[in-house]
């Protein structure tokens, strides 16, 4: 079995969203994880998973849509967590591209939402564009013990086995697909099989040789290929191993 472990299913890309499934479903991919973005897109992804039991939901704010950000949010997301069964906090963290939300905004959000994780036993499902070491330093500080997932890990080997050292695991996708993601690839050999999961980060991220398409959660069976050439394993035991990792680290999984 495959396990899409980040993908925004509830866009509205997807129209056909029981097609997919099933489509998925024919190709191996099983289960599917979906974090959310604001406040308002909570509900939507809540009906998600009381539709289809193969969907499992995370709750949060992500960084790059906290334009729409208002301090009411974090008290909603507090009950919306305690009434809900969520898999994790999620997607939260810091972005900090060129034009994004303002950094201390992101930070006091991303602050806010770690300590309700923790309070809640929750883990997190994190959002990190140039940003590795201030989530490293912001997870250190507040003595996060939660773990999670680190999702389109891009980072350094270094900032990598920082994170594993936390109790994180890294989300690997579509950048492995590309042969000029040297880097990407080069972190990708030297992990163990414990510390990684795959997702697509569908409808973005285009897998090599899809671009220009929607990214679907279809595209796990080209990124595992992908990853059992570069690690020399076999599919099979790829999908063994990055199983049991989200096991390890989202225990809430597949439980319904
Ligand atoms: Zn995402």
């Amino acid at each position: 079995m495959l396990i899409d472990t980040h993908c925004h299913l509830d866009f509205a890309v997807f129209k056909d969203l029981s097609a997919l499934l099933a489509d998925s479903r024919s190709a191996g991919v099983e289960h599917f994880i979906v974090p959310s973005t604001t406040a308002r897109s909570w509900a939507g992804i809540v009906d998600l998973a009381k539709q289809h039991s193969e969907i499992s939901v995370a709750l949060g704010l992500h960084p790059y849509f906290l334009d729409k950000f208002e301090h009411e949010h974090l008290k909603q997301l507090e009950t919306a967590l305690s009434s809900h069964k969520v898999v994790a906090v999620g997607e939260i963290g810091l972005d900090k591209w060129p034009r994004m939300p303002d950094y201390d905004l992101q930070y006091e959000v991303l602050l806010a939402q770690l300590n309700m994780a923790q309070s809640h036993h929750l883990p997190v499902i994190l959002h990190a564009r140039k940003s590795e070491d201030d989530l490293l330093k912001v997870l250190r500080q507040t003595r996060f013990s939660q773990g999670g997932i680190v999702h389109a890990f891009n980072g350094s080997l270094e900032q990598a086995k920082r994170f594993i050292e936390l109790g994180f695991v890294l989300g690997i996708g579509g950048t492995v697909t590309y042969p000029r993601a040297q880097k990407a690839r080069k972190v990708l050999q030297a992990l163990a099989d414990e510390d990684f999961v795959l997702e697509t980060d569908s409808p973005d991220m285009p897998v090599s040789g899809y671009q220009g398409q929607v990214n679907t959660p279809l595209r796990v069976v080209d990124i595992v290929r992908v990853v059992a050439e570069l690690r020399q394993q076999s599919v099979a035991d790829i999908a063994r191993f990055t199983s049991a990792n989200l096991q390890r680290v989202l225990p809430n999984w597949n439980k319904v």
